[in-house]
């Protein structure tokens, strides 16, 4: 099973400068393959990252000579990178999805990271060895056993870290579990999480007061980025034309410093939340039903987008992949229109005049009252037992399914099931398939 551990590190001051070059590098390279591909598909050719790696080997001193000074693994891989990128885009447009183009990375903008191949740095304890850097120290050892498969070095905010990946023994990887429990998750924007069994999970507290200090100084910012235009004699909100420099202040350059190491904060808030979420419904049950809400499509819904990128729900579906894994439970996805919140959790009947504002509502046929998310998270606990309440299957799931449905007496069972343990073929294949469409 591949584990990925993330390490941070205490470089010294030549060593960070490095780490920039060397991510200033990969940037570049991953540009100039994008912009290549970009031109020669354009002209009716079909390169492959390999051949514009070639090409780019042929003339890379010429047009960057510093390039000798960067360790090659640093401006080899975004080549490797485009090739997974380009072609997860062409499958997603063949199948129909509104797949994700690669982009340009800007200085700045995008997640700085560059890659260390296995055979090129060694550990020893706390400490990691890295190609024309030498020895760096790192805050903690390695924690897992197995091969190692690489490294990428990045950074976040004023800090720098780097995420080995090891091939873990499936035996090593196992984890025991406490309980064996059923449970059904929903996941809302109320709460993060209702439980079947009654529990109803928060956002973390230092969350919310995080993100309201991030309206503050993200307003703080953007004032001093006005003052700055103004002084260099555009009007206030003029939109600046391309390439345009603005001298950048100390306070400027302060608060950006301040802006960006408050994003880290909330992310880490959100990464030890969910992990900690996770992992307790892996440890404690041998299934858990998720809704396998289309994320992609609620985010278009502006309105609801930041709420639900808040409350991470895409980290949550990953987490839970690979944690299933480990504890060998059983994951279990409704379909995306197993209708869990309009259906009566104790009668079957159907509320079709349920709205996304009503928290609350009584059942017209059985007079049961229902809290929202309590309510769905039954619904979604019966899939993963015998008592699944019949409900009707839209057609353009494939007729396949859609007969093997029928064969269940009438009762439908509209889920996908993505074993944990029992995979009996290839593991790491479901693994892969599970992680895939969650990037
Ligand atoms: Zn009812």
């Amino acid at each position: 099973m591949h584990l990925t551990h993330k390490i941070a590190l205490r470089p010294t001051a030549d060593q960070a400068d490095y780490f920039v070059r060397a991510c200033g590098t990969a940037r570049k390279v991953w540009n100039w393959a994008l912009d290549e591909w970009g031109k020669q598909y354009a002209a009716g050719g079909k390169p492959t990252a390999m051949v514009l790696k070639k090409q780019f080997n042929a003339i890379k001193y010429d047009l960057y000579p510093w390039l000798k000074d960067i360790h090659r693994d640093a401006h080899a891989q975004p080549f490797a990178h485009l090739a997974t990128a380009l072609s997860t885009f062409f499958a997603d447009v063949q199948a129909g999805r509104r797949g994700h183009e690669p982009r340009f990375k800007k200085k700045g903008r995008c997640r700085d990271s560059f890659y260390v191949a296995n055979d090129k740095f060694s550990l020893d304890g706390k400490r990691i060895r890295l190609p024309k850097i030498g020895v760096v120290a790192m805050t903690e050892a390695l924690r897992f056993e197995g091969k190692i498969l690489g490294a990428t070095v990045s950074r976040s905010a004023d800090r720098w870290f780097v995420a080995i990946q090891v091939d873990v023994p499936e035996h090593q990887a196992q984890r025991r579990r406490t309980a064996h429990g059923t449970v059904g998750v929903d996941l809302g924007l109320k709460s993060v999480a209702t439980l079947s069994s009654g529990e109803s999970i928060q956002a973390p507290k230092p969350l919310r007061a995080a993100l309201r200090r991030l309206k503050i100084r993200s307003r703080r910012l953007s004032r001093k980025l006005e003052a700055a235009k103004m002084a260099a004699g555009f009007t206030l909100g003029a939109r600046l034309p391309k390439g345009t420099q603005l001298p950048v202040s100390n306070n400027r350059r302060k608060s950006t410093a301040t802006l960006a190491r408050l994003h880290r904060r909330i992310a880490n808030i959100r990464v030890d939340f969910t992990h900690r979420l996770t992992t307790t419904l892996c440890r404690e049950n041998q299934a858990v039903v998720i809704e396998d809400l289309n994320v992609k499509g609620m985010l278009a819904n502006d309105r609801l987008s930041r709420a639900i990128s808040d409350v991470g729900f895409v980290l949550f579906r990953q987490q839970m992949s690979y944690k299933v894994l480990r504890y060998g439970t059983r994951l279990v996805v409704a379909d995306r229109w197993y209708p869990s919140s309009r259906l009566c959790s104790a009668c079957g009947w159907k509320n079709e005049a349920l709205t996304l504002k009503d928290r609350e509502w009584t059942c017209a046929d059985c007079g049961t009252c229902h809290d929202r998310g309590f309510n769905a998270a039954c619904n979604l606990k019966r899939l993963a037992t015998e008592t699944a309440l019949p409900v009707a299957r839209p057609t353009g799931n494939g007729g396949a399914a859609a007969g093997r449905v029928l064969a269940v007496a009438g009762k439908v069972t509209p889920v996908s099931d993505e074993c944990g343990q029992q995979g009996a073929s290839g593991q790491e294949e479901t693994a892969e398939h599970l992680c895939s469409p969650f990037r």
